[in-house]
């Protein structure tokens, strides 16, 4: 579903990825694992065109989204995208938010856009929020809240970016639920997490950035118990 041929992607003078190639299946999780600054946040923002890449080819569904004739917005409906610090519409309701994009941006009839909400709202627990602004929910129903909105576009493939990051301990458990559910749908996602937990459980395949490198590329079983390179050993070490 998503092959990454050679991408390179400089700052200036910084080269922050450094040729990574790989292949994503349709369906797979694909949990992204590094130290701070190694080019998770970069790697993930160049799959939507978030960043333009530097140099290499990315393609979607065979489309190579790297092509400069590409349709960017076409791109971005079908690659949902949840942040670490949500970015939720602070003026609009919750219901405003996830129907947002697919009335104006996807031009779906605000109908259809209110049974996706609704459906979604039930699924992540809050139909009960959707009047409510933004400032009055907690992080983890924000987040909740972001999932929801990335997901009424109705994507083939949903990037996460440290989605739990920004949250008090007590409410990461309920966002990595919903995002547990989502993978048990089938979905293709890719996530940038610090929770080892979540990513040994959930993900199907470990890939390990080290300085822009894709050091390691291992099923969670393997890369927990024995990762090959002393890079990934000793980042373990820390936050195990
Ligand atoms: P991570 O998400 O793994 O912490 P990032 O992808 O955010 O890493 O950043 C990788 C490197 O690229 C860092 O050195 C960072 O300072 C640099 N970088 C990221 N975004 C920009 C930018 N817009 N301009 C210049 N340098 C950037
Ligand atoms: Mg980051």
């Amino acid at each position: 579903m998503i092959k990454i041929n050679n991408l390179v992607k400089n700052f200036g003078k910084i080269e922050v990825l450094k040729n990574i190639s790989t292949t994503i299946e349709e369906g797979s999780v694909v949990a992204i694992i590094g130290p701070s600054g190694s080019g998770k946040s970069t790697f993930l923002r160049c799959m939507n065109l978030l960043e333009s890449p530097t140099s290499g080819e990315i393609f979607i569904n065979h489309d190579e989204i790297t092509d400069p004739k590409i349709d960017m917005m076409k791109i971005r409906e079908n690659v949902g995208m949840v942040f670490q610090h949500f970015h939720l519409f602070p003026h609009m309701s919750v219901l405003e938010n996830i129907t947002y994009a697919p009335i104006n941006v996807k031009g779906i009839s605000k109908n259809e856009a209110m049974k996706i909400a609704d459906d979604l709202l039930d699924k992540i627990g809050l139909k009960d929020k959707a009047n409510v602004y933004p400032p009055q929910l907690s992080g983890g129903q924000k987040q909740r809240v972001a999932i929801a909105r990335a997901l009424a576009m109705q994507p083939n493939i949903m990037l996460f970016d440290e989605p739990t990051s920004a949250l008090d301990p007590e409410m990461v458990k309920e966002v990595l639920d919903v995002m547990k559910s989502l993978a048990h749908t089938g979905m293709t996602m890719i996530i940038v997490t610090h929770e080892m937990g979540f990513a040994k459980e959930v993900a199907d395949r470990i890939l390990f950035l080290d300085e822009g490198k894709l050091i390691e590329d291992a099923n969670p079983v393997e890369f927990f118990s024995s990762p090959k390179t002393e890079r990934a050993s000793s980042f373990l070490e820390k936050v195990l």
